[in-house]
């Protein structure tokens, strides 16, 4: 059985210096619960950095490190005081981090912090190499390892990789600020599976990938020269059976069983009946937006004054980065927020705002939102947010509102909470009015719904679904890849061709014989193919046809020295050798000036694009446009051409960047097919690159060898990668 690798940046273990030795602990967190599971149950190993800088460790004690750890299944990359420095607090967390998260005014593009990076995620993929076997998963996690999926394919093709990104992928927008966005970009393109919190993350991935690099997505399929990867939404989950056991477990404890956090929270509501808490968790970031949740709360009390000595904000926040230079100015302003808030507001019997500014033992977490009638989490921008979620998980007697804001990834799951816009500070304030008068069969009736989804799709669900994600694209990769031509096929092909005695060879001219140019009339054929067609033609047996949707005109003028057949127009045109033109079919193409004022509307709007005209047909050609702007057009083009060409014997075609209209009832197979008529061939190839090849590969004998060039799904029966590959195929046989 395959083994499953789990790579991310800390280990899930935490490891402190004890007396005598290091003592290990697991850690809590979500990810460490999800992916634990994993890994062990299928025998993999667990990469990552230990979270002690190798400059304070001698190499006794490294070893012992390592030592231990192999027990857990886990190999350390250990990294020195500077990586720590350049590659996770500088390239990880003063770039990647506040760019993903739209705040580009925060990003440091120092290019130590860069070359730091690549060094590190060599090292961490360098690592993976060292214990991944052919037909492994390796399952990458997060912001800090966006390079290792293409450091580890690279070497090791036959792994199957998924990529797991925790944070938001912004807009293409902001990501193009990036000065290495291509190399990032690349790096996560070395994945098989690519997962997103969400589908707005995953549309913005697909934008970058298409307008930075070109390939073709077709629904959620990235298609690359050799490979196909697949991107989804995979939304993270927490373990939500511990979250309700433990809230469960809370509300039979003893009162000398309960913590003195417990307590406490108790006397607050003996003070009133009326009494309400509200509650928010974060770590202390530019993200959370914690000075509009004060804001909001100020502007609350304001408003609502009957809520004054009712309602207090239970604000936990757990300290981070809190000596660089953002944070500690955040920090103060929170500080100085709750202190207005709190001395504008409060008196000795009531505190608006209790600020804890420290992380609390997991039970307290329970008890904090096991007793709070209001969850307030109102990030600017969150990947996820699990918090949310766990509040959720422990409103046993369902009970309780989460008021969520629009920009935190979990919102998408979280139809039934109050939704909120962050920068929005009197919605915040409305909502938290609305939130306390909430009827409880209301509470419940969203609570239920919110349950329901959120122990469904729970973390272990999340990380199995990733897997069977990875499973799915291994197999539409074997899909796409079992036509290949491998060596011993084009061996066999070569053979027959050899032993034939009367050949048919149909070769498509643009993406198959030649690639694509920005300029279509640019790609006449050069010394190389001219010297290939005439090695073919040179040899009797052969017949050898190009068949191609060009004009007359041009393909004659380029090849019309060869001893080739031309069939042109997608089969309207034929010329055999010494003959003149003959059209296949008595074909109109008085419908032109009638479909002519749509094209030049589209050309008018689409800057790069323009209009080629054939004898039968017309063509939109936008390959120069905007890459997103272009497939945009297309498809409202093809819409309104459908619409036209009702009741016509029209046929709308789409090529590679191009849409086609032409008049129907002719096309490459049936052109192809006519061509052969009676005659006997014992050996017949055709080659093309898009689905106007198509109609060729079905209508040929099942005899024939039909090759699509390029990965694309197709009725050919092989497949070869590239131009380069349909060249070489061609010298094969013109050796013969
Ligand atoms: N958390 C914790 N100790 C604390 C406060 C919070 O372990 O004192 C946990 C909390 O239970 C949650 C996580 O920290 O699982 C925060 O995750 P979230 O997705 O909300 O935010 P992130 O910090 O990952 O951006």
């Amino acid at each position: 059985m395959s083994k499953i690798h789990i790579v991310s940046n800390r280990l899930p273990l935490s490891i402190s210096r004890e007396e005598e030795s290091f003592e290990l602990s697991p850690s809590v967190g979500g990810l460490a619960t999800g992916m634990r599971s994993i890994y062990k149950e299928y025998g993999g190993k667990w990469i990552g950095w230990p979270g002690l800088a190798k400059d304070d460790l001698t190499e006794d004690e490294i070893v012992e490190i390592d030592d231990k750890l192999v027990t857990e299944d886990c190999l350390a990359v250990h990294l020195s005081k500077e990586e720590i420095n350049l590659y996770y607090e500088g390239f990880s967390n003063n770039v990647i981090w506040p760019l993903f998260h739209y705040f580009a005014q925060f990003c440091d593009y120092n290019p130590d912090y860069w070359e730091a990076y690549k060094k590190v995620n060599q090292k961490f993929a360098q690592k993976a190499l060292e214990t991944v076997d052919d037909g492994d998963i390796v399952w990458i996690h997060d912001y800090q390892l966006l390079l290792v999926p293409e450091m580890i394919k690279s070497v090791k093709p036959n792994v199957t990789i998924g990529f797991f990104l925790h944070i938001p992928f912004p807009s293409f927008e902001v990501f193009r600020i990036l000065p290495w966005r291509n190399e990032l970009i690349k790096g996560m393109l070395g994945s098989d599976l690519i997962g997103f919190h969400t589908y707005d993350y995953e549309r913005h991935f697909f934008s970058s990938v298409r307008r930075l690099l070109g390939y073709e997505i077709s629904f959620n399929e990235i298609h690359l020269e050799d490979r196909i990867i697949l991107a989804d939404a995979f939304p993270m989950g927490i373990d939500y059976d511990k979250f309700e056991n433990l809230a469960k477990d809370i509300t039979h404890k003893s009162l000398q069983e309960k913590s003195e956090l417990h307590r406490e929270l108790e006397k607050y509501f003996l003070v009133s009946p009326d009494r309400k808490l509200i509650l928010s968790i974060d770590r202390l970031d530019y993200t959370k937006g914690i000075p509009n949740r004060l804001h909001a709360f100020e502007k609350f009390l304001n408003k609502y004054p009957e809520f004054r000595n009712q309602v207090s904000l239970i604000m936990l926040v757990v300290p981070s980065r809190d000596e660089v230079e953002q944070y500690k100015l955040l920090k103060s302003e929170i500080d100085e927020l709750v202190g207005r808030i709190n001395g504008q507001y409060g008196d000795v019997n009531y505190t608006p705002v209790w600020y804890f500014y420290r992380s609390l033992p997991f039970e307290n977490l329970i008890e904090l939102y096991s007793t709070s009638d209001v969850a307030l989490i109102t990030p600017v921008r969150d990947g996820m947010n699990l918090v949310a979620k766990e509040y959720i998980a422990c409103r046993v007697n369902q009970s309780g509102v989460l008021v969520i804001s629009e920009m935190a990834g979990a919102v998408k799951e979280l139809g039934e909470a109050i939704i909120i816009n962050p920068n929005n500070e009197d919605e915040i304030a409305d909502s938290i009015n609305q939130a306390l008068t909430m009827p409880l069969d209301e509470q419940r009736r969203r609570m239920k719904y919110l349950q329901s989804r959120i122990r469904r799709y729970d973390v272990f669900k999340w990380s199995g679904e990733f897997i069977k994600g990875l499973k799915k694209v291994e197999g539409i990769q074997q899909h796409f890849l079992a036509k290949r031509i491998t060596s011993s096929l084009s061996k066999e092909l070569v053979e027959k061709f050899a032993s034939a005695k009367k050949r048919a060879i149909f070769l498509d001219y643009d993406g198959t014989l030649v690639g694509f140019n920005n300029d279509p009339q640019a790609a006449s054929p050069d010394e190389e193919l001219h010297k290939l067609i005439t090695k073919l033609e040179e040899n009797e047996k052969n017949t050898v046809t190009i068949i191609s949707g060009r004009d007359r005109e041009t393909l004659e003028k380029w090849l019309g020295n060869h001893k080739v057949n031309l069939i042109v127009e997608h089969g309207v045109w034929l010329k055999k050798i010494g003959e003149d033109w003959k059209m296949l079919d008595n074909i109109s193409s008085t419908w032109k000036p009638t479909i002519r004022p749509l094209l030049e509307n589209f050309v008018d709007r689409t800057p790069g694009t323009f209009i080629e005209e054939k004898n039968y047909s017309l063509v939109w050609h936008y390959r120069n446009a905007e890459p997103e702007q272009g497939e945009l057009r297309a498809n409202e083009l093809k819409d309104e051409l459908r619409n036209m060409i009702a009741n016509h014997n029209l046929e709308i075609m789409e090529g590679n960047k191009v849409i086609e209209v032409k008049a129907g009832g002719i096309n490459k197979g049936i052109a192809a097919q006519r061509f052969l008529g009676d005659d006997d061939y014992d050996f017949i190839l055709a080659m093309g690159d898009d689905w106007t090849d198509e109609y060729m590969f079905r209508e040929l004998p099942e005899s024939a060898y039909t090759i699509k060039v390029g990965l694309k799904k197709t009725e050919a029966s092989y497949k070869v990668e590239s131009v380069k590959s349909v060249r070489n195929l061609l010298k094969s046989l013109g050796a013969e």
